[in-house]
């Protein structure tokens, strides 16, 4: 028998009918034998998910506010899929616990957990599968940083022990045993590290779009559904905002060397996407895929000579990290080099960054744009094609869109543009509809 490591976001388990479909899917192969679950998501549109609720339910405890009204709608919706389900999952000894939690000051990272750990205790319950709880075999060190063999070795060992087993995804623990989540999406993670530990055949990601796409659905209509893609490229867009799988879930199979997945679990007779090692990816377009993010700065540096100043980056990046401030790009001509800083970072810092710039380096001059975009175009089949940057300035120029900065990675695979905020979407379609539509 094979086993498969079967990873089910939000949106399918929002409530007792996605948790039934998913359910089916899951009895319909007895290799998924390993079950890793987020918190339930949005059943509609307006609908919150559970995990912002939680965090929502910290900052009103965080505000002293009354939370009693968040906690209930929260506790109604898990005992709604535990009744619906006719299961007894232990819902209401859950929410008496982390009650009992919040009285002694829990931590924001334990109360955003929650929403796997019963989402997991459900699907355990109703599949009549194992439930292995994450707490202790997902590891951080103390520092919150992500210890990968100790997990993997711990996961491994844990995981032998049962046939068919539902994990928890998105958090783990410290040493001390506290509660730790990854980034927001982290369940993909999980998925990803258990795929790893237990030597899967394919770790299938199942979510609410019949794979990836090329470009983000809500922006470019009806985009065409991506059939493979290596780990490079998908790593490439995932970074880039195309949100359908954490950036970090995609190292621990690659190194395992196991392809991923992606599948609706709302259409589960689509075939999704297959993602694989560069080498076993056959390819067909130019371009794999589009994606990008809003909200950057971009801070311009102008010096004469600026190439035979030795050291003069160094001194940028070093204020920089003075101010705690991680860049994302670091696109450089002759005499310029410009740093692209997304705005979560400079709140309140700019003005005083530019200061300490224009005093330390001697810059001629320092030019700061702001409300700017990033989009990526990614394709391994680019680099071996001529023209394929003039053809994507030619499409934005044909736009009317301003190109603020451009970056070409050194692979080739990936050409980065900085465009204004406002033009973010136009220069997604038009980049899509010349390399795809008029392909
Ligand atoms: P889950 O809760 O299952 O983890 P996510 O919301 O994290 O699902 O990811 C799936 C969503 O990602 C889709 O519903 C879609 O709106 C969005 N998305 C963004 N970019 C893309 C893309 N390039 N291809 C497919 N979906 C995308
Ligand atoms: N529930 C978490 C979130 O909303 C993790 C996940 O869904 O992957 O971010
Ligand atoms: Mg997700």
């Amino acid at each position: 028998m094979g086993v498969k490591v079967a990873k089910f976001g939000g949106t399918s388990v929002a409530d007792a009918i996605q948790v039934r479909k998913t359910g089916e899917i899951i009895r319909a192969d007895q290799d998924r034998r390993i079950v890793v679950v987020s918190a339930p998501g949005k059943r509609f549109d307006t609908d919150n998910k559970v995990t912002d609720l939680l965090y929502l339910l910290k900052t009103h405890i965080e505000q002293n506010a009354p939370y009693e009204q968040v906690l209930q709608t929260i506790r109604d919706r898990f005992l709604g899929v535990e009744r619906e389900l006719g299961l007894n999952a232990g819902v209401t000894e859950e929410f008496l616990e982390i009650e009992a939690r919040l009285s002694r000051g829990a931590s924001a990272d334990y109360i955003a957990s929650r929403g796997e750990h019963i989402s997991a205790k459900i699907m355990a319950a109703y599949l009549g599968y194992d439930f292995v709880d994450a707490a202790g075999l997902v590891q951080f060190s103390a520092k919150g940083k992500f210890l990968t063999e100790e997990t993997n070795a711990a996961l491994s060992a844990a995981l032998t022990e049962h046939e068919r087993a539902v994990l928890p995804g998105f958090y783990g623990t410290l040493p001390d045993g506290e509660i730790k989540t990854f980034s927001r999406g982290g369940s993909d993670i999980t998925g990803a590290i258990a795929a790893r530990a237990v030597k899967a055949d394919v770790y299938e990601n199942w979510t609410d779009v019949s794979g990836f796409l090329m470009a983000d659905p809500r922006i470019v209509e009806n985009p065409k559904s991506i059939g493979i893609i290596s780990y490079e490229e998908l790593r490439e867009l995932a970074y880039m905002g195309a949100s359908v799988l954490h950036e970090n879930a995609i190292y621990p199979v690659r190194m395992a060397g196991i392809p991923i997945n992606i599948r609706n679990t709302n259409k589960p007779e689509d075939k999704g996407t297959l993602i694989v090692a560069d080498e076993q990816k056959q390819d067909n377009g130019i371009i794999t895929g589009i994606a990008g993010n809003r909200d950057f700065t971009v801070v311009a540096i102008y010096k004469n000579m600026m190439s035979a100043e030795p050291g003069f980056i160094k001194r940028v990046l070093s204020i920089l990290e003075d101010y705690d401030v991680s860049i994302e790009h670091i696109p450089s001509g002759i005499d310029t080099v410009s740093m692209v800083i997304a705005d979560r970072y400079l709140e309140g810092k700019l003005d005083d960054i530019i200061d300490d710039i224009e005093r330390k380096t001697q810059a001629d001059s320092v030019e700061v744009f702001e409300k700017m975009s990033l989009i990526a175009t990614v394709g391994s089949g680019m680099a071996a094609r001529k023209g394929v940057s003039a053809k994507l300035f030619t499409a934005l120029a044909d736009a009317d869109v301003n190109i603020r900065m451009i970056d070409q990675g050194s692979s080739e695979m990936n050409i980065i543009i900085g465009v204004e905020n406002k033009d973010f979407e136009k220069a997604i379609r038009a980049i899509y509809n010349t390399f795809v539509i008029e392909q």
